[in-house]
Parts: structure tokens; sequence; C-alpha cells
């Protein structure tokens, strides 16, 4: 028997629901690349991704996932033999200094735990130890979506400048974009990147990086660029050299429309709608707590991000509880990766999701907790429900 007939909920962070409206603006025939409505999308899409990302700099649009994103950043800003400070907070950061490693960077590694957020004040001491300014990138994520950590970037952009260390700082926003605050400008970060496919509500293969000017005058000496990443050529006069080739035309029609719907709420409304039902997830998962089996994965509830909450099932598979979800009720959840392989799972509530999907999600999993005796405290989704019902006021 199974209840799992219905719409999929996909609760997994990323690739994300795509609302019905980008899927819809996508349905239509390719277009001429030389003139018309493509050149329109372009401009409008140039103009209106550094308001996302919040800076008066420049933005850059690639046919790539996050990992490409990863490169064209560092491609663009870095030389062989450079020396790179990776903030560790989980996995993501990580895996972005092992590509510039690969690409012949020096990477130095702050280390960090997997369960907490990066610590400010050791940034600064690891700067301050680096006299010759050897250093001249900072690596970091804003969540990290292994370990479901958010970092406060202006605590690590003040313990930069408080030392006086003139690194870029650079920031994957991929997991948090259009989900929680981002100030590029105000909070100092000179390069970010994000992709398509996790609160921008867009298939994947979009990758975006911003870059101010401070970025813009490492690009002039980087010796790592290469064609397609190059945002000199991208600069250029002709429309194809802003995708370095054909524009990815489908991908761009729904990014448009994702875009208008994100402006639509607002920047603000997004947030504050993001940290609500990350709230109501974590009044869940907190009751489910009291059983023993069932914990939260960042220690420090203000270091616990809004897009995505990593659940650790302590000695016990993930596995069968997972499997349950989506076999019996057809809700996908994220399972544990890297170090958490195998000893967590994780609930996306990042981009088109309301209420109701969040709500859904939880019930299914306390329907699974019950259904497979696992000891857990009882009433999460009750917890949940009187959360939201406090705090959305008629
Ligand atoms: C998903 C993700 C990436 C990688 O994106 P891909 O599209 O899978 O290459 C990088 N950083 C963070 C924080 C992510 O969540």
């Amino acid at each position: 028997m199974t209840v799992s007939r219905g719409r999929q909920f996909l609760s997994i962070p990323g690739p994300t629901n795509i609302p019905d409206a980008v899927l819809a603006a996508m349905h239509r025939p390719a277009i001429d690349i030389y003139a018309g409505d493509m050149i329109d999308i372009t401009r409008t899409l140039l103009e209106d991704l550094p308001k996302i990302f919040r800076t008066s700099g420049q933005t850059y649009v690639y046919a790539a996932n996050g990992h490409g994103g990863w490169e064209a950043a560092l491609t663009n800003v870095l030389s062989r033999g450079e020396t790179v400070l990776v903030l560790e907070s989980g996995l993501f950061a990580l895996g972005w200094g092992e590509m510039a490693r690969i690409m012949g960077v020096k990477v130095d590694v702050l280390k960090g735990d997997a369960r907490r957020a990066v610590d400010p004040a050791a940034v600064a001491q690891r700067l301050a130890a680096d006299t010759a300014h050897e250093i001249k990138a900072v690596l970091v994520v804003q969540i990290d979506t292994a370990s479901g950590v958010v970092n406060d970037l202006p605590a690590i952009h003040r313990a930069i400048e408080s030392v006086g260390h003139p690194a870029l700082l650079m920031v994957d926003c991929v997991a948090s974009l259009g989900c929680m605050p981002f100030e590029m400008d105000a909070w100092g970060i000179d390069v970010a990147m994000a992709g398509s496919q996790k609160g921008l509500m867009t298939p994947p293969g979009l990758a975006f990086v911003a870059a101010n000017e401070r970025a813009h005058a490492a690009h002039q000496k980087a010796d790592l660029r290469t064609r397609y990443w190059d945002w000199t050529f991208r600069n250029g006069e002709a429309h194809y050299q802003k995708y370095g080739g054909t524009p990815p035309e489908h991908l761009l029609f729904g990014l448009r429309k994702a875009l208008d719907l994100l402006l639509e709420e607002g920047l603000d409304a997004a947030a504050r709608r993001h940290a609500l039902l990350a709230e109501a997830t974590r009044q869940a998962v907190a009751r489910w707590a009291e059983g023993d089996v069932v914990a939260f994965n960042v220690t420090r509830p203000e270091e616990r991000a809004n897009s995505v909450t990593t659940v650790l099932t302590q000695g016990r598979d993930p596995a069968p509880l997972s499997d349950y979800c989506r076999e019996k009720c057809g809700v996908v959840l994220g399972r544990g990766i890297g170090e958490l392989q195998g000893r967590a799972f994780r609930i996306a509530h990042m981009g088109h999701v309301n209420a109701p999907v969040a709500l859904g999600v939880l019930g299914a999993i306390e329907m699974a907790l019950a259904a497979l005796g696992i000891p857990h405290g009882r009433g999460g989704v009750q917890a949940a429900v009187e959360y939201l019902g406090r705090e959305v006021r008629p």
C-alpha cells in the first residue's frame, strides 16, 4: 500500500521545484540569436542579475552548472602559483578549493568543523599571520548545502578588514541567493557565484558570476584565464560573446520568468518566506529530536541555514526513512553527502516552496518515523503548524 500518487514533492537541495510559469516560459520554439527578443532578454537579464546579487558590479552568465561557476570565478582572477585561503564549514568550499588546486593554485585550508560555521576570529588570525600578503583570495560559501551551515559573511568581511589584508573575498552563494539576504557590495564581496537551480527556481545549466572593480583589476593580471570563461571576451560587442557561443535560449527564457517572479515577490519577502519555512522545519526537528535518534547536524541554532536542514540519524541508517518517504509518500528527501553519507538526511526548503509543501514534507517524515518505529518526540508537525500560525498573521 502506498499513498504516493499525485505530485511528487522534491525536497532535495537542488535542483529545486520549478514553478509551472517558468516551465511554460521555456515551452517555445528556438529564436534568432542575432536580433529581436533574444537580444532584449540578454539586456534585461544583465540588468536584473546585479540587483539579485545587490551589486553595482557586473554579472556574467555561463551555460554551466555550479561547478562551472566555480571555475569561471577562479580562472578570471587568479594566476598559477598564487595562494588562496579556503574557509571550511562543510563540503562545498573544500570542493571549490580542490578545483583551484588542480588548476595550479596553492590552497591553504582554514580547518573547520562540519557542524559549525566559519569562525571570523580565526580568519583574522590566519590573515594577520600572512604579513607578506601571499594569500590572494579567500574562498567561502554562504550556505553549505552538505552541513546545513550558514556563514556570517559580514563578520568574515570585517575580519579581513580588521587586519588590513588585501585578499579578494570570493563567495559561493549557490544555495542561498534568492533564499536569504545577500549584499555583495555592502558586505565587501569582490566575486560571487551562483547557479540557476536552487533559490533561483530555474532548471540546472546556468551559472552566474558577479564581479566588482577589485575583481576586474585582478582579472587584468590573471594568467588562468581561458576563452570560454573570460570576462574580457564576454564584454565584447557581439551578442554571442555574452555566452561564449550560442545562448542557452530556453534556460534563459526560464530564468527571465523566474527573476520576474522573484522580483515581484521582492527579495526581502522571499528571504522572510524562507526564514519562516526553515524555522517551521526546525520546530518539527526539535520535537523529533526528543527521541534521541534524530538530531540537528548544526549545533548552534544561529548557524542553521534557511534553505536546507541537515538532520542526523545518530547510529541509524537514514535510508529506510528516505525510502519510505519516497516510495510510500512521494516525498524525495536529500541524502547525507561527504562525511554525512549514511548518517543524515536533508530537508530542503529552498526556492519555490510554500507552507503546504513544507508541511507536507514534514508530515511524510513524521509518518515515516512512526511507521518504522524510530523513537521520536511527538508533535513535530503540530509544532511547525503552530509556529506558522503565530508568525503568519491574517
Ligand atoms: C549545489 C551547490 C554547488 C554545485 O552546484 P552544481 O550545479 O551541482 O555544480 C556548489 N556550491 C553549493 C553551496 C551548492 O549548494
